[in-house]
């Protein structure tokens, strides 16, 4: 039988239960669909650092395919468009692809599945647990994170799958190569996209250098590389499986140690698989002001251009979340403790549609995963899983705590000369004199 495997955040060969689940076809077309530019809350496109990031992880995966004699058509368009095509032109009798989370996902999916008269699988891939293990029914997922870590405390995550060693050909006989990336990586976040890479970050930070022993102290580091596993950029593309970390951490706890470090990197990973089943849930109040019935009503929620550009540059009158934000558009990368100063920032300082920013999260973060960012607005912003109904960071004392001599926003130059209160436009003008 001629299939259609549809890659989207599954960009590996290696634990892939959903392309390993079509091995037997006569003929596979693999196909990658690059994501949409859907401009939304005053910011269009992908960042440089994101994008480069993302040709990196196809390039090795359309060179693993090849090394196995298969090809990765890397095509434009929506794929309730582009997909049927190809099952028309190519003859393919089955489709599939692993289920990813977030509204368009959803929806495209749906439209694709109106569109073709042939079986179309949808398998999950990209969660520690599979939706029948789970110890509830997916309309029950406990409304908050604590609840949720209590019933999955028994069930263990799913084991890997291997890569298979051959594929079934393809019935085209080339594919581009995508294309190379014109930006390096910036020198302060060194990373390239691709498995091969995520697999040697893992390896790095817990068995290499043993990072993960001490992860509980360093988390909060500024610094991409420096205290936190920098996992993210590759689970967020696929190219590096939850399921992999989670059995690289219990086999180094087996092996060597369990601590509080040990299992405070677990429980983060239950933090990404809370937010992947509750996107799934959400749906589209994933991206709603206010979400929910109980939901306490936002004060905040107006949007004024100037101090969103304001923050997007990185030109505010708090260094600190400056330095991030400048941090953000050259690397890609902020880290945990970061995004939450800086989310704290636009939603409590500046009094601005929390969308807005997680809009510009969504266009820089090497590791943009819609599940785990809108997810994690919410919670700050007090409209999603949060029991306390938000979080608003003191940052004078996030500044103290956690660049207590300033290096970092040295190093990012967040101290910015003083912006006028008001701007003279020519209406006001001259306004000194009176
Ligand atoms: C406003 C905001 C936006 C965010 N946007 C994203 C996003 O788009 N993509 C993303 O992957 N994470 C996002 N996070 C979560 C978190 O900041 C990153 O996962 C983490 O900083 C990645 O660094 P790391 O790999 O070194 O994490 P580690 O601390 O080493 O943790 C290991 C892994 O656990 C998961 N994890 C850790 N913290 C969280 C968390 N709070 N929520 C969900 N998963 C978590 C990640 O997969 C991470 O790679 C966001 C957090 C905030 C506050």
């Amino acid at each position: 039988m001629r299939q259609l495997y549809w890659f989207q955040t599954d960009l590996r060969l290696q634990d892939n239960p959903g392309l390993s689940a079509h091995l037997d076809a006569n003929q596979l077309l693999l196909v990658y669909l690059w994501p949409k530019n859907r401009p939304w809350c005053n910011v269009t496109g992908i960042g440089q650092q994101r994008e480069r990031f993302l040709l990196e992880s196809l390039r090795e995966l359309h060179q693993q395919l090849q090394q196995r004699g298969q090809h990765l058509l890397i095509l434009q368009g929506s794929p309730e468009l582009v997909i049927p095509d190809l099952v028309r032109d190519y003859r393919i009798e089955h489709v599939a692809t692993s289920r990813t989370p977030g509204f368009y996902e959803r929806k495209s999916l749906d439209n694709l599945r109106a569109r073709l008269s042939i079986p179309l699988t949808v398998h999950s891939g990209n969660s520690l647990f599979r939706e029948s293990a789970l110890p509830f029914a997916l309309p029950d997922l406990p409304g908050h994170f604590a609840e949720f870590r209590r019933q999955v405390a028994s069930i263990a995550p799913a084991k890997p799958v291997p890569a298979a060693d051959a594929l079934p050909p393809s019935p085209v006989q080339y594919a581009a190569v995508p294309p190379i990336e014109t930006h390096a990586p910036h020198t302060a976040l060194p990373v390239r996209g691709g498995s091969s890479n995520g697999q040697r970050r893992l390896r790095q930070f817990i068995f290499e250098e043993q990072d993960i022993v001490d992860y509980k102290a360093t988390r909060n580091c500024l610094d991409g590389l420096d205290g936190s596993s920098t996992l993210s950029p590759w689970l967020a593309d696929g190219s590096l499986s939850v399921r992999e970390v989670a059995q690289g951490i219990s086999r180094f706890e087996q092996e060597h140690l369990r601590n509080a470090s040990t299992e405070h990197l677990f429980m983060e990973l239950l933090w990404r698989e809370y937010f992947h089943w509750r996107a799934y849930q959400d749906d589209v109040n994933l991206f709603r002001l206010r979400a929910g019935k109980q939901q306490k009503r936002l004060s905040h929620c107006t949007f004024e251009p100037r101090s969103f550009a304001r923050w997007c540059q990185g030109d505010t009158e708090y260094p600190l979340v400056n330095a991030l934000m400048r941090q953000l558009v050259a690397t890609g990368w902020m880290s945990n403790r970061g995004r939450q100063i800086a989310a704290s920032c636009l939603i409590n300082e500046l009094a601005l549609d929390w969308r807005y920013g997680a809009a510009f999260f969504e266009k820089h973060l090497l590791d943009y995963d819609v599940a785990s960012n809108y997810g994690n607005w919410q919670y700050i912003a007090g409209v999603g899983a949060d029991p306390r109904g938000g979080r608003h960071f003191n940052l004078e004392k996030q500044a103290r705590e956690h660049d207590p001599d300033g290096l970092f926003t040295e190093k990012w130059g967040g101290r910015r000369p003083p912006q006028p209160e008001f701007v003279v436009d020519a209406a006001d003008w001259p306004i000194q004199g009176n």
